[in-house]
C-alpha cells in the first residue's frame, strides 16, 4: 500500500477540524447551559419573593396568603410542579408543602441560596431566602422550589441547535479540505499524464508553463535528466553511424581482396590474397573488440565495479610483455621501468589493461624501426603515474587535444589504426579520477603520454 498524501492531508486536517469542532461545541453548550440556568434561576428568585411577600400573621401563626389566582400565577408552567415552604429561623415548618427539605445552610448575607436536592425521584432545584414577616420581628425562611423538566427540555433544544450546525460546518469543512487537496495535487496529475503519454522515443522537455510553485522543481529535475538522456542518445547514434562507417571500409577491402581471390590463377597470387585478406580481417576484429570496449565503458549503461585494488607494476609488466613480439619484428627496443614501492590505484583490471595496452601499442605503431619505447611507474604520495615514451613521429601540438575523440587520426598518420585506441584511453582514466597529460618525447622527439592516477593508499 502506497502512502497517500491526500489521506494523510485529510486526516489531520479533520482531527484538527474534529478537535476544535468538539471544543467549540461543548463550550459553547456549557456556556448556553449556564446562562439558561441563571434565567430559570431569576425566575425562581422572583417567586420566592412574591412568596416572602404574602408571608402573614394570622391567628398567631405565620401563613402564606396565596389566593388560588396568585398560587396559578406562581405555577405558571404546566411542565413543572411548584412548592415553596415557610421556616422559621430554627428550621421548624411554619407553612406550605411538607416536602421540602430543611433549610439550607445559610450563608447567605440577604442574598438567595439555590440547590439541587433530589425528592422523591425528582430532582428539584431550591432557592432559599430570608424576609421578615409583616408583624413579625424574626425573620422567616423561605423556600420555593420547582423540578427541572422545562430546565432540561432547553437544555436538549440547546444541544440540538449548536451541535447540528457546528457538524455541518464540520462536514463541510472536511469536504472543502477534501476537494482542495484534489485541486491543489491536479498539477501532479498533468504531469503524470504528460509522461505516460510519451512515446518511448521523445525525449524532449515537459512544459513548465503551467507548473506551480510546488512541482517547478520536480518538472526541473525531470528535464535535467531527460537532456541527459537526450545528449546519450545523440551520442550513441553519433557512435554507431560512425562505427558502422569504420566497419564498411575494412569490409569493402575484405570483399575486393575475395573477389579477386576467385579470379586469381596461380597458388601464389591465391595466397598473395589470401594475406591480405588475413591482415584485414585482423584489423577488423581488432576494431570491433575497441568498439566494443567503448561500448562496455559507456557512461550512461557502465556497469563495472572499479574498486578493486591493482598494482600497475603488475599491469604494465603484463602488457609490455604481451607486445615484446610485436617490437622485436619492427625492431623496437622496448623498457620497462617498475617503480619501487608498489603502485596500488583502485578500479576495473580489465579496463586500466586496455588503457595501458593502447599506449605501448601506439608507441610501438607510431615509432620507426630502430626506435626506442619506454614503460614506467612512479609513485607519490598522492599519485600513481604510468608513463610511456617513445622515440617516433609525435603528435603536432595542434593535435594534441583532439586525438582522444572518437575516431579522430591525425592526418598523414604513419600506421593504420581507427582513431579509438585514445577514446578508449580518455574514457577508462576518466572513470578513474586520472589526469593524461601528452608532451613530445625525451630530446623533443617522439611523444610522451602520462597518466596521474590517484593513489589507492
Ligand atoms: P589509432 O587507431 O589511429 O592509433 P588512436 O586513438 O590510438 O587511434 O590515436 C589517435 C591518433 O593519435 C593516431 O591516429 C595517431 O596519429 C596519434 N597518436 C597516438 N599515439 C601516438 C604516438 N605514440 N605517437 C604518435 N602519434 C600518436
Amino acid at each position: 500500500m502506497r502512502r497517500s498524501i491526500r489521506k494523510g492531508l485529510v486526516l489531520w486536517l479533520s482531527i484538527l477540524l474534529g478537535t476544535v469542532w468538539l471544543i467549540s461545541s461543548v463550550g459553547g453548550y456549557c456556556l448556553a447551559l449556564k446562562f439558561a440556568g441563571e434565567a430559570f434561576d431569576r425566575e425562581l428568585v422572583n417567586s420566592a419573593d412574591s412568596v416572602a411577600a404574602r408571608v402573614r400573621i394570622k391567628g398567631g401563626r405565620v401563613v402564606v396568603d396565596l389566593p388560588p389566582a396568585a398560587q396559578a400565577i406562581l405555577r405558571h408552567d404546566n411542565t413543572d410542579r411548584f412548592y415553596y415552604q415557610v421556616l422559621s429561623s430554627k428550621g421548624e415548618r411554619l407553612s406550605g408543602d411538607e416536602c421540602l427539605p430543611r433549610p439550607l445552610p445559610s450563608l447567605s448575607n440577604g442574598r438567595p441560596i439555590f440547590n439541587t436536592v433530589r425528592v422523591g425521584g425528582d430532582d428539584l432545584r431550591i432557592v432559599q431566602l430570608s424576609t421578615v414577616a409583616e408583624g413579625l420581628n424574626e425573620e422567616v425562611i423561605i423556600q420555593v422550589a420547582e423540578t427541572m423538566l422545562s430546565r432540561r427540555q432547553l437544555s436538549q433544544s440547546i444541544l440540538v441547535t449548536i451541535i447540528l450546525p457546528q457538524l455541518l460546518m464540520a462536514i463541510l469543512g472536511a469536504s472543502a479540505v477534501w476537494f482542495g487537496i484534489s485541486a491543489g495535487l491536479q498539477p501532479l496529475k498533468q504531469l503524470q499524464a504528460a509522461i505516460s503519454a510519451r512515446t518511448p522515443g521523445d525525449l524532449s522537455s515537459i512544459s513548465d508553463a503551467i507548473s506551480p510553485e510546488e512541482t517547478y522543481p520536480l518538472v526541473k529535475a525531470i528535464n535535467g535528466l531527460l537532456e541527459i538522456l537526450r545528449e546519450d542518445a545523440q551520442t550513441k547514434q553519433r557512435f554507431i553511424a560512425n562505427a558502422s562507417h569504420q566497419l564498411r571500409t575494412p569490409l569493402a577491402g575484405l570483399k575486393t581482396y575475395s573477389s579477386l581471390g576467385v579470379k586469381t590463377r596461380t597458388l601464389d597470387e591465391m595466397r598473395n590474397m589470401m594475406e591480405q585478406i588475413d591482415k584485414g580481417l585482423d584489423r577488423t576484429s581488432h576494431l570491433i573488440s575497441q568498439l566494443l570496449v567503448l561500448a562496455r565503458n559507456d557512461s550512461a549503461t557502465r556497469t563495472i565495479a572499479t574498486d578493486e585494488m591493482i598494482d600497475l607494476n603488475f599491469v604494465a609488466s603484463d602488457v609490455v610483455e604481451q607486445h615484446i613480439n610485436q617490437a622485436i619484428r619492427k625492431n623496437i627496443d622496448i623498457g620497462f621501468g617498475p617503480s619501487e614501492k608498489s603502485a596500488l590505484i583502485t578500479g576495473d583490471r580489465i579496463g586500466i589493461h586496455e588503457l595501458v595496452g593502447n599506449l605501448v601499442d601506439n608507441a610501438i605503431k607510431y615509432t620507426p624501426s630502430g626506435g626506442k619505447v619506454i614503460v614506467g611507474l612512479d609513485v607519490s604520495k598522492e599519485n600513481v603515474t604510468l608513463d610511456v615514451r617513445d622515440t617516433g613521429c609525435g603528435i603536432p601540438v595542434k593535435d594534441r587535444d583532439r586525438i582522444f575523440e572518437r575516431f579522430y587520426r591525425v592526418e598523414g598518420a604513419s600506421a593504420d589504426g581507427s582513431g579509438l585506441g585514445l577514446a578508449i584511453v580518455r574514457d577508462v582514466a576518466n572513470h578513474h579520477g586520472a589526469r593524461i597529460l601528452v608532451e613530445a618525447g625525451d630530446n623533443g622527439t617522439g611523444s610522451r603520454f602520462k597518466v596521474v592516477f590517484p593513489s589507492a593508499v
